[in-house]
């Protein structure tokens, strides 16, 4: 088998991913989950599906993956959100990890072994002896604010994902915020005392009442769940600085000073709109429930996520869905196609050694565009093979278990149809079946806007309403 390459930021260079020890073939992979201060875009989900065909590709080669993904509930902009509205930080939250988990499932990512919470009693300790060890071996002070900082001129290897140069930097300048770039780089806080307009929120530590620091949360998380060093660390290209660099500073101080406190550095590159980085500050984001109340599916919204190499920005349209709908179809039109000429066959034939190269694509830095080439360019070739009548069963057979694995990677399969809805739903189909029939045109559309932001797709066919999860 081919090795597996993927770009490690740290090294600026390809390299082979390759497990610690070869019995079990183990990776750990950290993944920067979402701030649930609002629902995620699609943007933040563009880097949860390149991480998650990262994972069933390295899956597919045999890895037996072992994922983390952290969700931030208590950071600068929780609190804020939380005071703004006037609602308990648990409560202002609560409601958007529900969102996320559900958006995840209809964008058919993979579930994580954990998700940490950063609130979690378990994980607040775990930060305080991070940061009380990063006191006692002198790499953090107290300031008089009273909160405290990380003290980047004691780590010579601060700098060194995001290559920034400290010559120069002021000794001891000090940034609180949680985010800030690189002409601002400085001590950064690893706890935050207590302010009024943090309100309820705080915890009791050697250093008075306060709250962490975003970047401690990270680190504290990470290597509490997977250990001093974890195999590959995602996210988007923003998070490189200041927050993994702060989480390389924090945790290989903290630690045994033998081990890196990541093997490979993955990032990807942002999903843009109109030449901007979509962001939830920049007001020019879309949520997937902005998408399903329009009629694309996850699935659609999946495929158009996927289908640009993770390192080059994609730029996010509506004609980019419309083209993700048009491949999609082809490919079930395809499916259906190769079923139908799979009846009766009594043997498999293996197909083209070329549709290996689907994968062996992937194994190059997971260059998907080649991968979806080597797709389309079966499909076409059994297309025509059908069209002439020389594509046995066996052989339709052979593409259609092929098909399967490519699956497990893309995971793009039809929806099943869904006999067994739930009882919520079954009961909205019901009512717009009943609408229509008496005509209420309006009223069948929100019922169908509504199982779309739920997840469900309805359509009309002659037989009636059919519905499938999106
Ligand atoms: P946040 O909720 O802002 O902490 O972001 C969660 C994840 O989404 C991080 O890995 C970010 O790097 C990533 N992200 C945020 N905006 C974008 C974007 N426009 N394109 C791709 N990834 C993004
Ligand atoms: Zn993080």
């Amino acid at each position: 088998m081919a090795d597996t390459r993927i770009y490690n930021t740290l090294s600026r260079s390809l390299e082979t991913v390759s497990p610690r020890s070869e019995a079990g073939r183990e990776l750990s992979l950290y993944t920067c989950g979402p701030t649930v201060y609002a629902y995620a875009h699609i943007g933040n989900f563009r880097a949860y599906v390149f991480e998650d065909l990262l994972q069933r590709h390295l899956q597919e080669r045999g890895f037996a993956v072992r994922r983390v993904m952290n969700l931030t509930d208590v950071d600068d902009k929780t609190i804020r959100g939380a005071h703004a509205s006037g609602t308990a930080l648990a409560d202002y939250t609560r409601p958007f990890k529900e969102a996320f988990f559900q958006d995840a499932k209809t964008l058919r990512l993979l579930p994580a072994e954990s998700y940490p919470e950063a609130t979690d009693a378990a994980q607040i300790v775990r930060m305080i002896a991070m940061i009380a060890t990063l006191m006692e071996r002198g790499h953090a002070y107290r300031a008089e604010d009273g909160s405290v900082y990380f003290r980047i001129s004691s780590f010579p290897g601060y700098g060194k994902l995001a290559h920034v140069d400290l010559e120069g930097q002021r000794q001891g300048a000090r940034v609180a915020s949680d985010e800030y770039d690189k002409e601002a780089v400085a001590d950064f806080a690893l706890w935050k005392a207590w302010v009024p307009e943090d309100g309820a929120v705080g915890w009791e530590s050697p250093w008075g009442k306060g709250r962490p620091g975003w970047h401690i949360e990270c680190s504290a998380m990470a290597t509490g769940l997977l250990g001093e060093t974890i195999d590959i660390h995602c996210g988007g290209v923003d998070n490189i600085f200041p927050h993994h660099e702060a989480e390389i500073a924090q945790c290989e101080c903290a630690g045994s000073g033998h081990a890196p406190f990541v093997r490979y550095w993955m990032h990807c590159a942002h999903l843009m709109v109109e030449g901007s980085k979509m962001a939830k500050s920049a007001g020019n984001f879309f949520t997937l429930r902005d998408l399903l109340a329009q009629g694309w599916t996850g699935r659609e919204v999946r495929y158009a996520l996927l289908a640009v190499h993770y390192r080059a920005s994609l730029n996010f349209t509506i004609e980019g869905l419309g083209a993700a709908r048009t491949a999609l179809g082809r490919l079930d039109a395809w499916h259906e196609r190769l079923v139908e000429a799979a009846r009766g066959a009594e043997s498999v034939e293996k197909p083209d050694p070329a549709t290996e190269e689907f994968f062996t694509a992937l194994d190059d830095d997971l260059n998907i565009s080649e991968a979806l080439a080597v797709l389309f360019e079966t499909l076409r070739e059994s297309n025509r093979g059908m069209d002439q009548g020389m594509l046995t069963p066996a052989q339709a057979r052979g593409l259609l278990d092929w098909l399967k694995r490519v699956n497990g990677v893309l995971a793009l399969e039809p929806e099943a149809r869904n006999e067994e809805l739930p009882k919520e739903i079954a009961k909205l189909v019901e009512d717009r079946a009943a609408a229509r029939s008496a005509k209420e045109w309006k009223k069948s559309d929100e019922l169908r806007d509504e199982l779309a932001v739920l997840g469900w797709i309805i359509k009309d066919t002659k037989d009636g309403q059919r519905v499938t999860k999106g």
